[in-house]
């Protein structure tokens, strides 16, 4: 036994480097692994290591600015963001400050955050050449043709910075040249494939808001002036398939392939209608955190299993006429855990006493369990919910805006579906909230459907987390 361990031991000495702290592999080179293999620990530590130089290196809001300008530079926009975070909303250019923090989201890919951020920035000064471009650069990320369009359309180069004009003429023309490519592919003209992108982004809002009759009109509509485009088809069939109509489905995709053999997705989606006999094999999440009243909240479709529904992580902007009074509200109620604070800003996690929590048992600690439910965000006179699921989003919003009577403190801003398989956000249509059959509904603690997500341009992929 000593040998077998000593032989192993000697064998880790031999290799070059020292071990990682994190992982306990070698490194060669210290700062491409942890770059590499702990991207989100290496962020981590640089957002305290600068925490605790801002701390001993107070800034006013306009250095902060430029500081953040700096950081976006050295392509750290987590730094950027995190020197924002505290500026006063009252700040006199924040036009500016919600650029910057735009641009940091975009760099780190949080598209929701950073296309509504800049929409803000352009509210306060639409005239920005550079706004318009990194917006119409955010809503191609998220597939979003015919809003970039719109975006470009705004974009006058010969009026943005120098050194940016040739760039944006190049961008703008790369644009329309991939829409003249799909176009002669589906043979349209531009004008039917920007108002076919439109309709089948209204189509796509209306289905992951769960508005599946709304949704399967508009894609029907897409099908009527793009008949060679099989994603409206596509999705028709997810929708079938996670109403469980399983024959209703698998012909909704065969037509779909007839139109498109190469859709690749269409072709996933049949299989997957086979193989989980019917079952749209979704990722879901519990809802027995909830109270019968609670669920009453939930959007129709939301709940799938008995005591389940879709993971759907959810986002929701509030503009805050009175953030003391939102404070207050905030830290009165005692299932917001404060995370961390400044004199403009608040971070706050969602979360309940969960009863058959096993965490103590699995990591020995004491003390309740508790399970974390959303997360709250208050910075520049913006507060930003995130919840994993829709039930979970109203049931929020029902607190903030009932027990904790902060009614007339916010004002909605916008609601937001995050795509999963392409981190995209969807600005959401309003439902409306019934529900019966609620006994249909029991409390339950086990754990399935866990098999794949929806994703954009139809239909669901087997889960990456499985
Ligand atoms: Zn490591």
């Amino acid at each position: 036994m000593v040998s077998d361990s000593l032989t192993h031991m000697s064998k880790r000495r031999g290799k070059k480097g020292e071990m990682c702290p994190v992982c306990g592999e070698r490194m060669k080179k210290p700062e491409d692994h942890l770059k590499k293999k702990h991207p989100k620990l290496v962020v981590q530590w640089e957002v305290e290591r600068f925490q605790k130089y801002l701390m001993m290196n107070p800034l006013d809001d306009v250095s902060k600015v430029g500081v953040a300008d700096r950081m976006m530079e050295d392509d750290k926009p987590h730094l950027a963001l995190e020197v924002l975070k505290d500026i006063d909303p009252d700040f006199p250019d924040m036009d500016v400050a919600f650029f910057t923090a735009g641009q940091a989201a975009q760099k780190a890919e949080d598209w929701v955050t950073g296309t509504y951020l800049l929409r803000k920035a352009m509210a306060m000064n639409p005239d920005l050449p550079e706004g318009h471009f990194t917006l119409a650069m955010m809503l191609m990320e998220q597939n979003r043709f015919y809003d970039a369009h719109v975006e470009l359309e705004k974009l006058d180069p010969d009026l943005a910075e120098p050194e940016n004009r040739d760039y944006f003429r190049k961008g703008k023309a790369a644009f329309y040249m991939d829409v003249d490519d799909i176009c002669n592919s589906r043979g349209i003209d531009r004008e039917t494939f920007l108002e076919s992108d439109r309709m089948f982004q209204g189509a796509y809002d209306l289905m992951i808001a769960l508005d599946y009759d709304g949704a399967i009109e508009l894609f029907e509509r897409v099908m009527d002036i793009d008949p060679r485009y099989p994603s409206p088809l596509g999705n028709i069939g997810t929708i079938h398939s996670l109403r469980g109509d399983k024959e209703k489905a698998r012909k909704a995709l065969e037509r779909a392939l007839t139109i498109d053999p190469d859709y690749t997705l269409g072709m996933h989606n049949l299989e997957v209608i086979d193989r989980a006999g019917g079952n749209p094999g979704l990722m879901t999440v519990s809802t027995r955190m909830f109270s019968k009243d609670e669920l009453e909240l939930a959007p129709p479709n939301a709940l799938l299993n008995p005591g389940f529904e879709r993971l759907s992580p959810r986002i929701s902007f509030f503009t805050v006429k009175d953030r003391w009074r939102l404070r207050r509200g905030l830290f009165d109620f005692d299932e917001f855990l404060v995370l961390d604070e400044g004199d403009h800003f608040l971070e706050a996690g969602w979360s309940r006493p969960d009863p058959e929590g096993r965490m103590p048992e699995i990591m020995g600690f004491e003390g309740e369990s508790r399970s974390q439910l959303g997360h709250l965000h208050l910075r520049w006179g913006i507060l930003k919910l995130f919840t994993t699921s829709a039930t979970r989003m109203a049931v929020l919003k029902n607190i903030l805006l009932n027990d904790c009577g902060i009614e007339d403190v916010v004002e909605e801003d916008g609601d937001f579906v995050l795509d999963m398989m392409g981190s995209a956000g969807k600005p959401i249509h309003s439902v409306p909230i019934i529900l019966e059959n609620l006994e249909s509904f029991p409390d339950s603690s086990s754990f399935n459907g866990c098999e794949g997500v929806l994703s954009r341009n139809g239909s669901f992929q087997s889960s990456p987390y499985m």
